[in-house]
């Protein structure tokens, strides 16, 4: 029998069989991903094969379909493994606020470099409308322009009001979609407004102790009445980790892949070459300089999270 995992604690998995009904499962035998150690070998996200538990209503699960796509995050235990966030996902939804607490273009262009290695189409969802003046109203519009320019869908939306929810709701349906966003941005208020039957708590700091460590929460899928799954991840801010080398990270910039065999030397950085058609177009207007601020930060490591 085939179903979707909805549910994955990385010893036992919550499977949804093709009648809709709610099924425990375990695992039998070795599941490997490529490449990688993971604490759990099989995600929310995933189509597996299970067989049920002689005389028992539990299952097996036996054989896993290959995935489109997936995401990881580093596991709570230090080791060497990953945890797999999620799989076979449709779109990547970040949740943004530019106010109380304001979120940093350079996180967001972490997460649009993130989404774009993992090939999965990414989204930014503004909320907290309802807090701006005329003039943070302009700000939030400059935003939007830019982001739409390179190519990135942008809903403006209050979840305590309720403005545009129902744009979002055309956005999410019938799509397995992952929703992120640093703590207090609304992550909470919004899936609520969006399903109020999913009645997530809000306002509480979850998922990270003091000291910034995962803790141990598990995604889990929500079903949205209208169509499609929500994959919420309580104390990833982030879309997980991914490593990328140095010299393709302006592959991950859309609006700098279109133009990267223009430069003149082709294993130009774009930090100080003679030639450089990237930097050109920073100059030029035609790449935004915070755009470009987060290729730097990001080629030089550092750290532009919020
Ligand atoms: P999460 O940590 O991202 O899940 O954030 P919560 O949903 O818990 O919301 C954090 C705080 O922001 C709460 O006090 C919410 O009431 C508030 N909040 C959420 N959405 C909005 C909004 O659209 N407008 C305003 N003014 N406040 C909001």
């Amino acid at each position: 029998m085939r179903g979707l995992v909805t549910k994955s604690t990385g010893s036992w998995y919550v499977v949804l069989s093709e009648d809709n009904q709610r099924i425990e499962c375990r695992i039998k035998g070795k599941f490997r991903t490529k490449g990688i150690k993971t604490t759990n070998p099989v995600a929310v996200g995933d189509w597996v094969h299970y067989e049920m538990e002689p005389e028992q209503q539990s299952g097996i699960i036996t054989h896993l379909e290959p995935r489109k796509n997936y995401i990881i995050r580093k596991s709570v235990n230090l080791s060497k493994q990953a945890q797999i966030i999620g799989a076979n996902l449709d779109q990547a939804v970040l949740v943004v606020t530019l106010a109380s607490p304001p979120t940093s273009l350079g996180f967001i262009d972490r997460f649009l470099v993130t989404a774009e290695a993992y090939d999965i189409p990414a989204v930014l969802v503004f909320n907290k409308l309802d807090l701006f003046s005329e003039e943070g109203l302009e700000i939030l519009q400059d935003y939007t322009t830019m982001y739409e320019e390179i190519g990135y869908p942008c809903y403006t939306v209050s979840a305590q009001k309720g403005t545009h929810i129902e744009e979002l709701r055309n956005l999410l349906k019938d799509k397995i979609t992952v929703v992120s966003g640093h703590s207090g941005v609304g992550k909470s208020t919004l899936i609520n407004a969006i399903e109020p039957a999913a009645s997530l708590k809000t306002g509480e700091i979850s998922g990270w102790s003091d000291k910034g460590k995962h803790t141990t929460t598990f995604a889990e899928m929500i079903d949205l009445s209208f169509g499609g799954k929500l994959i919420d991840t309580p104390g990833i801010r982030e879309l997980g980790i991914v490593d990328i080398e140095q010299q393709e990270l302006s592959h991950f910039f859309p609006e700098m892949r279109s133009r990267l065999n223009q430069c003149r030397f082709n294993n130009c950085r774009h930090i100080n070459e003679p030639g450089c058609v990237i930097m050109e177009a920073v100059e030029n207007g035609d790449i935004e300089p915070s755009r470009y601020d987060s290729y730097l930060s990001i080629y030089n490591n550092q750290d532009t999270r919020v």
